[in-house]
């Protein structure tokens, strides 16, 4: 079911902006964002502010249906990151341009969304450098 354009704006502004898992600034992307439902229409999830975020095309193309990935550290399933329900700072911290999982699940989240896949650690990097991309 497509969301309202009034919701998707709530959203979007609830983000200010930003990819609510990789943090990449909606303003200096070429690709374009969308509303993610965290947990996806195909499992029951619902088009209401306590289940959508505001993610970059690669993050919400990459996520899929998903629910949960595998920690590459322990082999273990975990849950992907619920950005309405955990704390960013809780489960993730930069390295440089690096993201890195501080939790099974923000390892787990990194993991299938591909956060640090080669090109996209060069795309930040290079607006890190411009002073653009923000990893407060
Ligand atoms: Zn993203």
């Amino acid at each position: 079911m497509a969301v309202s354009q009034q919701l998707t704006r709530l959203v979007r502004q609830r983000a200010r902006g930003r990819c609510e898992y990789c943090c990449l600034p909606e303003a200096y992307s070429s690709i374009g964002f969308e509303i993610d439902h965290i947990v996806a229409e195909q499992h029951g999830g619902r088009s209401i502010p306590g289940n959508l975020a505001w993610a970059c095309f690669a993050d919400n193309h990459h996520k899929g249906p998903n629910l949960a990935g595998i920690d590459p550290r322990t082999g273990r399933r975990a849950w992907l990151f619920h950005p309405r329900r955990h704390k960013w700072e809780r489960h993730f911290r930069w390295k440089g341009a690096v993201l890195v999982g501080r939790t099974p699940i923000g390892r787990a989240t990194i993991a299938v969304l591909q956060i640090n896949a080669p090109h996209r650690i060069a795309q930040r990097a290079a607006l890190i450098a411009e002073g653009v991309f923000h990893r407060d």
